[in-house]
Order: structure tokens, then C-alpha cells, then sequence
């Protein structure tokens, strides 16, 4: 079922317009040229898996898509608006109104409690403390993470505290949520449930998932896979059944 595609489009392209649309992307640093021409549509609602070799430029891919970075050439237009020639204070409020973001390691503040590490998109928001908290462990439930609530990040096992990183980035219901290897520091278990709740999540909500990994298994739960390889798309393809009714 493969569908190699240097201009990646999604699944049900020719439909809506692209949530997400990025033309002709670079990206230097210093003698790497770490994007050399990227074209990518992105629809709504789709879960899209990044994949290729450490240091192929998925990082670097998925922070131009978000505005975390600006490409030296060519365009992001996320939801109609074109945010690559936007100035960093632009972008980040942006980025804090649009998007989640969930990675790795590190994310979670050590001395505040889960529910308290949730609360804080919200309250840097304006949101009523009280209001805050209701919906923040309401997220936390929803992660089946309503007993961990008061616990601080170094009381939680790996898998918790990710989930409580996803919590976080899905209160302020995100348009899309950028995941750079969200699983990647756990076991293939822990990866597992973690993933499961947070797609479950996000295919309720119609988030848009943007998510690196490096595991097939989870790449599979997307709808489609891109694979970056030396900062070009090497190919596209629509994993499973979700998008590859045509025979
Ligand atoms: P991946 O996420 O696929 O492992 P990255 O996007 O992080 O790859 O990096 C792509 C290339 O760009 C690598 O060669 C990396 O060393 C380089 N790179 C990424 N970010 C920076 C940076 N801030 N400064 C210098 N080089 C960078
Ligand atoms: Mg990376």
C-alpha cells in the first residue's frame, strides 16, 4: 500500500482545505542543512506520523510546522494564516492559543502536582483558578490518572507522568498537537497505553496529531506516515486500513 509522494498531501486531499500546509521548507544550521525543500498538507482531524533516522530533520520539521522555528525559505500556513512570516512574540501566542505540544523528557515541573502542572496553560490563559482545577481533573480522569492528581512528577512511573504531559497539552484543546517521540522514553508497554489514551482522546476531541516516532507499532495508529530522510520527505504513505480503502 505504499504511495510514494514527494509532495505529501493527505489521505482525503482534493477535500477541505489542508490544516496545514507547508511549502518548499529550508533549514540550515551552520554546514547542515537540516530541511532541503519540504512540501506537506496536513488535514483536520488527521494523525499524522513522522518517522525517519535520527537526524534526518523530523525535530526540525515539526518546529517549522508549529512556528517553533521560522524555515530560511519557503511557507507554513496553518489554518489559512501564514505564520512563517510572523515575529516570535506573534508566533507564541499562537502557538499557546493553537497548539499542544507534548515530547520526550523534562516536561513536567518537579514541584508542582500533576493537577497543578495541568492548571498552568489555563491559568497563564486568564481562567479562573477554580475553573482550572474542575477542568484540568477532568483531563486527568479522562487519562485515568484521577488518583494521581495531588502527586508530585517524581512520585509518577514514566507512563504516568507522560500522560500527565498529554493532560497538559490537551486542556486548552489544541487545534493540533505537536508530539516529538512522546513515548520514547518508555517501555514498549508503557508506550502503548500512553498512545492508546492519547489518541483515544484526541480522535474524540478531532485534534489534529502531528507525532515523531521511531516505532512502527506506533506509527501505525496514525493515519498516515511521513518519512523524512537527510531533510527531504522520502515517501508517504497511508498505514492500515483507515486510509487505503482503494484496492
Ligand atoms: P531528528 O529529529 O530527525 O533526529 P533534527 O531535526 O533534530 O533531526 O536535526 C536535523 C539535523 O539538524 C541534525 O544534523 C542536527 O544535528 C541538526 N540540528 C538540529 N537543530 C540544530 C540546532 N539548533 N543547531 C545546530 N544543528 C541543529
Ligand atoms: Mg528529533
Amino acid at each position: 500500500m505504499t504511495n510514494p509522494a514527494v509532495f505529501a498531501q493527505p489521505a482525503s486531499a482534493g477535500g477541505a482545505a489542508p490544516i496545514i500546509q507547508a511549502r518548499g521548507l529550508v533549514k540550515t544550521f551552520g554546514q547542515t542543512q537540516a530541511l532541503r525543500g519540504i512540501d506537506l498538507d496536513i488535514d483536520r482531524g488527521e494523525v499524522v506520523a513522522i518517522m525517519g533516522p535520527s537526524g534526518s530533520g523530523k525535530s526540525t520539521l515539526l518546529h517549522a510546522l508549529a512556528g517553533v522555528i521560522v524555515p530560511d525559505a519557503g511557507t507554513v500556513t496553518v489554518d489559512s494564516r501564514v505564520i512563517s512570516v510572523l515575529r516570535e512574540p506573534e508566533r507564541a501566542a499562537l502557538r499557546l492559543r493553537k497548539f499542544g505540544f507534548v515530547f520526550q523528557f523534562g516536561q513536567l515541573l518537579p514541584d508542582l502536582t500533576a493537577l497543578d502542572n495541568v492548571t498552568i496553560p489555563l491559568l497563564l490563559a486568564g481562567r479562573k483558578r477554580a475553573d482550572a482545577i474542575r477542568q484540568s481533573s477532568a483531563w486527568l480522569d479522562r487519562l485515568g490518572l484521577a488518583g494521581e492528581a495531588r502527586q508530585l512528577p517524581g512520585e509518577l512511573s514514566g507512563g504516568q507522568a507522560q500522560r500527565v504531559a498529554i493532560a497538559r497539552a490537551l486542556v486548552m484543546k489544541p487545534m493540533v498537537l505537536f508530539a516529538d517521540e512522546p513515548t520514547g522514553s518508555l517501555d514498549s508497554l508503557a508506550a502503548e497505553n500512553v498512545l492508546t489514551a492519547m489518541l483515544d482522546l484526541v480522535r474524540e476531541e478531532g485534534t489534529t496529531v502531528v507525532m515523531i516516532t521511531h516505532d512502527p507499532r506506533t506509527a501505525a495508529y496514525a493515519d498516515r506516515e511521513v518519512i523524512v530522510r537527510d531533510g527531504q520527505l522520502s515517501a508517504a504513505h497511508a498505514p492500515q486500513t483507515l486510509t487505503s480503502a482503494t484496492p
